[in-house]
């Protein structure tokens, strides 16, 4: 049963606003193996949005709002992250006779649904395009929280970085590198090392 659920039939043209707000407990039930990112519990991930209906077609768009404990990619602190992520999805209605006539062919290319579609729809009422910006639904309920997991996946840094400077750690003592904006190890031969040996080690960590 889908958690962040929006009834069809209560849709007009006019849009109407909800917000939806998922817990860290729902992230981690959802993604059990993605233990390196830890989800704020003061801040949720949040969804706002605006959902409205144009003859059969439901239209959602709205933000997400969240931040996550990220570990630096150069020097592993955990880091809070601030994730933003506009969003928007038309979704049509699926009719089961479509399969047969092989009318809806626009997200297999076959008519009939992929087995990953059938499980959206069966679960959620959702089956999710693959570029996430479009979709069918069945039935009187539209369930979101597939459709959520990935707005949160797209939102993820594919390099999270505690600071854009960030040194990474010191080789001597293993805390981060002081940097202009930042405060790091006293060590001195980290201080007076040249900047180009601190750009070849950089270098160094960003290729291992
Ligand atoms: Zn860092
Ligand atoms: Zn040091």
């Amino acid at each position: 049963m889908p958690e962040f659920r929006i009834q069809i039939e209560r849709l007009t043209d006019e849009q109407e606003r909800f917000e939806f707000e998922a817990s860290p407990e729902w992230w981690s039930a959802r993604e059990p193996e993605s233990e390196e990112i830890r989800v704020s519990a003061e801040l949720p991930f949040r969804f706002d949005l605006k959902a409205s209906r144009t003859g059969e077609d439901v239209l959602i768009e709205g933000d997400l709002e969240g931040r996550v404990l990220l570990e630096c990619g150069r020097c592993g602190k955990r880091y809070p992250h601030r994730l933003r992520e506009p969003y928007r999805l038309v979704l049509e209605p699926h009719r089961l006779g479509d399969d047969q006539q092989g009318n809806r062919s626009t997200f297999d290319g076959a008519g009939g649904l992929d087995p990953e579609g059938e499980r959206g729809l069966a679960e959620n009422g959702v089956s999710l395009g693959e570029d996430l910006e479009a979709g069918l639904y069945r039935g009187a309920v539209v369930g979101l929280d597939d459709f959520f997991g990935e707005v949160i996946a797209l939102a993820m840094p594919i390099q999270p970085l505690c600071d854009e400077e960030c040194l990474g750690v010191c080789s001597h003592c293993g805390q981060p590198r002081a940097n202009d904006s930042k405060a790091g190890c006293d060590c001195q031969d980290e201080k007076i090392e040249s900047p180009f040996a601190v750009l070849a080690q950089l270098k160094q960590r960003m290729e291992d």
